[in-house]
């Protein structure tokens, strides 16, 4: 079964693409917590950082993170944020960077 993310990957399910390359995919989130809040997924499906491979150039995901955080302006700071399963508050079992900013964060997180 495709995750939701690859429908997104896939087209099958609207969303607010910003970026794509043959690696990731990244768009806006439909709940945004901030008034910039972007989904870095890779194409690959992997289910979260617990199942991450060894090898594979996953700082790919920071470098695009960087990227975006350029494009949308964020030059006082930005959270990056990878949820990893139940208790880490993960929803959709397909590895994504959130990238959040555009407010003032507050320490700790709920
Ligand atoms: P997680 O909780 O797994 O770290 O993050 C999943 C994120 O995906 C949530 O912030 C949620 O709002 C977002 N999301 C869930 N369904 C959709 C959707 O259909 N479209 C978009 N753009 N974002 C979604």
């Amino acid at each position: 079964m495709a995750t939701l993310f690859t429908k997104i990957i896939n087209r099958e399910i609207p969303a607010d693409i910003v970026y794509e390359d043959d690696h990731v995919l990244a768009f806006r989130d439909i709940q945004p917590v901030a008034p910039v809040h972007i989904l870095i997924v890779p194409k690959t499906e992997i289910a979260g950082v617990a199942t991450l491979p060894e090898s594979g150039d996953h700082q790919y995901l920071l470098n695009v993170a960087k990227l975006l955080a350029e494009r949308e302006g964020l030059s006082n700071g930005y959270r990056l944020v990878i949820n990893q399963g139940e208790e880490g508050g993960q929803s959709v079992p397909h590895l994504h960077l959130h990238l959040i900013g555009g407010r003032k964060m507050t320490w700790p997180p709920g």
